[in-house]
């Protein structure tokens, strides 16, 4: 069941939204060599426990194994769903970061790559085809459309670019819940699926790896790695379809002018 929102609902989901885009503004000013993923963790905790919002992440799961954490945090080949560790961040590597938070009873759940210090310029190319892939599925969230359209777009764009989509991990639906109908596939056919419609809200959110679209998970019972143990990149933003187009509810604005104010 596709829930759609209504303008009152989607307001209160853009402050949950926005909130996850402060928290990921808060560690782009942190993220650099030497850094401790465990320390920007309890930081994006504090963050969204002092402005009234729950992180969405930390006891997700079965209870026999629930995800530990407030920010999945991915380093070079790993994927998505890193646990934050006190290994030190070095330079030339590449972080994505992943927030859920609940406000209002609504979830935001978005995430964004990062470069710690200097990066080879292939892998800032993986960063930039990822984060273009998302604007172009995003471009195809218009009333009438199919999640198929959105699928395709970031697929052409991150193939033609020579990159391996990961085909077990998907987007979806976003509101009360943190995952809700309908799925939505990095990878896919134009004209398949669910019709896109007024209300709906989607976290669109490409995985995209430099070398095989084959990914393993770790013995922690998280963390997804490619299979070939080269790097992967994933940006994420909320979307909801207002006057029949996208209307993204998250910000990257907030985060680049963080990491524009310490470069
Ligand atoms: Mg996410
Ligand atoms: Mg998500």
């Amino acid at each position: 069941m596709i829930y759609l929102k209504t303008r009152e609902e989607i307001e209160l989901m853009r402050e949950s939204a926005l909130m996850v885009s402060r928290t990921l503004a808060i560690i782009a000013r942190e993220v650099k060599p030497g850094v401790e993923p465990a320390n920007l963790d309890k930081l994006a905790e504090e963050f969204i426990r002092d402005n009234g919002g729950v992180p969405a992440f930390k006891g997700y799961g079965h209870k026999s194994n629930p995800f530990p954490a407030t920010l999945c945090i991915s380093i070079n080949d790993a994927v998505v769903h890193g646990i934050p560790t006190k290994k030190p961040l070095i330079e030339g590597d590449i972080i994505s970061v992943d927030c859920g938070v609940k406000k209002n009873g609504y979830y935001g759940d978005h995430a964004y790559t990062f470069a710690v210090g200097e990066i080879k310029p292939e892998l800032q190319k993986l960063i930039d085809v990822t984060k273009e892939s998302l604007y172009l599925g995003i471009e195809q969230m218009v009333s009438g459309n199919r999640v198929g359209d959105i699928s395709f777009a970031i697929q052409q764009h991150a193939e033609k670019n020579g990159f391996g989509v990961v085909r077990e991990l998907v987007g979806h639906g976003l509101g009360k819940n943190l995952h809700e109908e309908p799925e939505v596939p990095n990878y896919g056919k134009r004209g398949d699926g669910p019709k896109l419609k007024e209300g709906m809200v989607l976290a669109i959110e490409p995985m995209i790896n430099f070398g095989t679209k084959n990914i393993k998970q770790l013995k922690d019972g998280w963390t997804i790695i490619t299979a070939d143990g080269k790097p992967s990149a994933h940006f994420e933003h909320d979307v909801a379809i207002v006057d029949g187009k996208p209307e993204i509810l998250s910000s990257y604005a907030i985060i680049e002018e963080a990491l524009a104010s310490v470069n």
